[in-house]
């Protein structure tokens, strides 16, 4: 699996949020290019596509309600003024990209989700570009979801100010799961929930802290007796803080 180019377009009131995100870290740098992977992120502003004629990006909901609701015809603008054609996709503009709101109602971002999205997306048997829509106010007006969404992710059972963070917990977490973009390819899967186990306790420098040592087991340089105590530390942290997964994973071995 490699990323040959991918473009992620981003529509939202708030690009400017995505502009640390994308100068930081390992995601930063992969959605930069700089370890050799070829995607291309744009966050552009929805603001610039309102007409003149238009107040704003937003109205008050047809039959009454609390707040504002984004509009489906300043949406479309951005889509084919701000995505579509600065990105050269014409007409069939709808086979080359893959349209994703982040809302409540979406599928529920998790580990399997995760890998599942990275496999499909950052693949080479996939060319589609994305184009992530970041709701605000009270989100986005049904017919824009029904005529050009097509996918929907909610990254949990709560309810944020607007879509940009979701967007971002995609992204961080996806391309962990892209190779050459972690120093070390294999390390996602050695992290949580790959096993459905928690990871181990990890310890480093210094030897003593505040009277306590590491496990002595860590200083011995058996490697085998290190996989071994570190796999009952999985299952140890796994059963305190997650009995649900504990429970699973017992289930599992136990077939
Ligand atoms: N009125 C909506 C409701 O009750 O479902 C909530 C709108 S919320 C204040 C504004 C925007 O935040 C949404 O349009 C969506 O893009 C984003 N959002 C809110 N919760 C989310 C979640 N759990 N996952 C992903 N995006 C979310």
């Amino acid at each position: 699996m490699s990323v040959t180019k991918k473009r992620i377009w981003i529509i939202s009131i708030f690009p400017e949020i995505f502009t640390p995100f994308l100068e930081s870290g390992v995601a930063g740098q992969t959605f930069n290019g700089a370890r050799g992977i070829n995607f291309e992120v744009s966050a552009i502003q929805l603001r610039d596509y309102c007409s003149k004629d238009y107040k704003g990006v937003d109205a008050t909901p047809y039959g009454g309600g609390q707040g504002m609701v984004m509009r489906a015809d300043i949406l479309k603008n951005a889509l084919i003024e701000g995505v579509v054609i600065p990105g050269k996709y014409g007409d069939d503009y709808r086979a080359k990209l893959h349209i994703i709101y982040t809302g409540p109602r979406g599928r529920v971002w998790d580990n399997d989700y995760c890998k599942e999205f990275a496999l499909t997306h950052w693949g080479e048997s996939d060319s589609k570009d994305l184009v992530f829509i970041c709701g605000r106010y009270e989100g986005i007006d049904e017919r824009f979801l029904e005529n050009y969404v097509d996918e929907t992710i909610s990254i949990g059972d709560y309810v944020l100010t607007g879509g940009e963070i979701a967007v971002m917990t995609v992204l961080d977490s996806a391309v962990r799961f892209t190779p050459g973009a972690l120093g070390n390819s294999g390390s996602a899967e050695f992290d949580s929930f790959n096993d459905l186990l928690l990871e181990h306790p990890q310890y480093t420098r210094p030897r003593e802290f505040e009277g306590k040592e590491p496990p002595s087991i860590l200083l011995s340089g058996n490697h085998a007796k290190i996989d071994e105590f570190r796999h009952k530390e999985k299952l140890r942290v796994t059963r305190d803080h997650r009995a649900d997964l504990y429970h699973i994973y017992s289930e599992q071995e136990n077939e």
